[in-house]
């Protein structure tokens, strides 16, 4: 395999999901696998539905046509609220989308009408977050007027946390978001089917029995993909977190001074780094750089390996204290976070490299 790649170990996703399926399953919970962070591969999808997922999601309408045109058949979800300009395509590509807008509510159902279908929709609700969603006190009068639109049919509410300001889920809020329902529910008498709580930062609150009864729905990505909750982003017990692991290859291995020699003024990003006082050290560089990954997101698989830093095209690991010694050649690998891991998805310049396991 060419270098840098990265590799994809789909027993490892499988096993991932389904440890997280049966926790969810526990507890009243369906999930759906989120894709978004992989591209919406199509291999890892089915790996996750292999695991049981109940439907898959992604962020954006490329990702799910890929899905699709790979031949997967399941329930299609859009996490990112549509723009009106695709409002067609969501009609035409998805079972159902997450929406906070009337207006582009309304642009739906003109499309569904249009294409003689019927479309499924989750209000999201913000409950602190600061990212999408209708304020609480909105909710209301919001899914009065959307129930009225033809062509779309309200099937719940959902609320996304953790991910834009680092709110974390409670009893508290996942309350708020049950007490919600009911009100709609009571008031329009319209039929909350999901409440749709939480996402990988829900784990912990699910596993300590702390999400209270009725919330129905998760939409999971990073659980599955890289077995962390992400309160904490603590592994989660029973997943594995090296499914994906990046390899890059030695490019140069030399002994130099760790301080820089002469006037210093900005690095290639507009940074001015320090540089400890170690005296000669052995340097390796690596043919991977900002452009494929976001480096304070990856973690070398050997120990006493230190990352030093990294420009659009080299990464550099102080590698002095590795017990075998590496040489020009040599592949090391590095676990991801998850934005390092959606960086190496979307990079043309890392190769993928797609473990089948037992499915081959
Ligand atoms: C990305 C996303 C998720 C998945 O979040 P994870 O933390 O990866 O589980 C869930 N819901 C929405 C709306 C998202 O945008």
């Amino acid at each position: 395999m060419k270098t840098p790649y990265l590799s994809i170990d789909l027993d490892k996703i499988e096993h991932n999901a389904r440890t997280i399926v049966a926790l969810c399953k526990q507890h009243g919970i369906s999930v759906t696998g989120v894709t978004k962070a992989t591209c919406g591969n199509p291999e890892v999808a089915k790996a996750m539905l292999r695991g049981g997922v109940q439907s898959l999601a992604d962020s954006r309408l490329i990702n799910i046509h890929r899905l699709q045109a790979a031949g997967i058949q399941t329930l299609f979800m859009l996490l990112r609220v549509p723009t009106l300009s695709e409002v067609d395509d969501v009609i035409a590509s998805v079972d159902i989308s997450l929406n906070s807008e009337l207006q582009t509510l309304q642009a739906l159902s003109a499309a569904a009408v249009q294409a003689d279908k019927v479309h499924d929709v989750i209000v999201m609700v913000d409950l602190g977050d600061l990212r999408e969603g209708i304020w609480p006190s909105e909710i209301l009068p919001f899914v009065g007027e959307a129930a009225k639109l033809r062509g779309i049919r309200i099937v719940g509410i959902g609320t996304n946390l953790a991910c834009f300001a680092g709110v974390v889920p409670s009893e508290h809020n996942m309350n708020q978001l049950l007490d919600l329902a009911r009100t709609i529910e009571h008031t329009l008498n319209l039929p909350m089917k999901m409440v749709s709580g939480v996402n990988s930062s829900g784990l912990e609150l699910i596993a300590a029995n702390k999400l209270p009864l009725g919330i129905n729905h998760a939409r999971i990505g990073e659980a599955i993909l890289l077995g962390r909750e992400t309160v904490h982003r603590n592994p989660w017990p029973g997943t594995y977190q090296d499914a994906f692991v990046l390899h890059t290859e030695v490019i140069e291995l030399k002994e130099k001074p760790s301080q820089p020699v002469g006037e210093r003024s900005q690095d290639a990003f507009g940074g001015q780094p320090s540089f400890e006082g170690w005296g000669q050290r052995k340097r390796a560089l690596f043919n991977v750089g900002r452009e494929d990954i976001d480096i304070s997101g990856i973690t070398p698989l050997s120990n006493n390996a230190t990352i030093l830093g990294a420009s659009s095209g080299y990464l550099a690991l102080d590698v002095t204290d590795i017990q075998t010694p590496l040489q020009v050649g040599d592949v090391l690998g590095f676990t991801l976070s998850y934005g390092a891991l959606l960086a190496a998805m979307t990079s043309e310049y890392i190769h993928k490299q797609i473990k089948t396991g037992k499915h081959s």
